[in-house]
């Protein structure tokens, strides 16, 4: 890397900062950056810049958005009724590309982690049951990982909406899709058999 000029040096010095992304990989990236036209590095710059500038969380769901609220919170032809409670902007985003839910979300940004310092009043809670009620939501459907952690949160937000004249859900685990069982951890094969259900 030392026999490359300075200006290129700092581009894969800062290219190799990104997640995955090793020395050899970045000096890749910076010479086909170099041999691209001005353009686009100019419109690469332009959107790493933008979206630093432009990205916040939606007033309403705190996920990622370009404006106060984001996209799934503006579209009314989505059911108000259905609140999918996740614990990143990414768990968002993996559940709307399996097309799958057509409800509204709320975004915790974490879980419950007494060991690590993150306790309730570190997660959206307070957020999520000032929506309970106002919003006219029906279910809630508890989506947060299948981890300890996740789960304790998920239990924790059960115990939370109890009397609240809601129905609270959690999504299922077990199999994956195109799965072949001899190949599937023992706890993972018991949460489907407990999740099991009549066909
Ligand atoms: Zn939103």
């Amino acid at each position: 890397m030392q026999h490359y000029p300075k200006s290129i040096r700092e581009l894969i010095r800062g290219l190799s900062k990104l997640p995955g992304v090793g020395e050899k990989t970045a000096e890749r990236l910076a010479i086909h950056i170099l041999r691209n036209s001005l353009n686009d590095a100019e419109a690469l710059a332009h959107s790493i810049v933008s979206v630093k500038q432009k990205i916040r969380l939606c007033a309403k769901c705190y996920g990622l958005s370009d404006d106060e609220l984001c996209d799934i919170c503006r579209d009314h032809s989505r059911d108000e009724t259905l609140l999918c409670v996740v614990e990143q902007p990414a768990d968002m985003i993996a559940l709307e590309k399996s097309c799958a839910f057509k409800g509204l979300y709320h975004i915790l940004g974490g879980s419950l982690a007494p060991m690590e310092g993150v306790g309730p009043g570190d997660l959206r809670l307070r957020e999520l049951l000032e929506r309970i009620g106002p919003q006219g939501v029906k279910e809630v459907i508890l989506a947060t990982g299948t981890s300890v952690e996740g789960e304790a949160t998920a239990a924790y937000i059960a115990q939370q909406l109890a009397d609240r004249n809601v129905r609270v859900s959690r999504i299922a685990s077990g199999v994956p899709v195109g799965g072949d069982l001899k190949y599937i951890d023992q706890m993972t094969l018991k949460c489907a058999l407990d999740g099991r259900h009549a066909l």
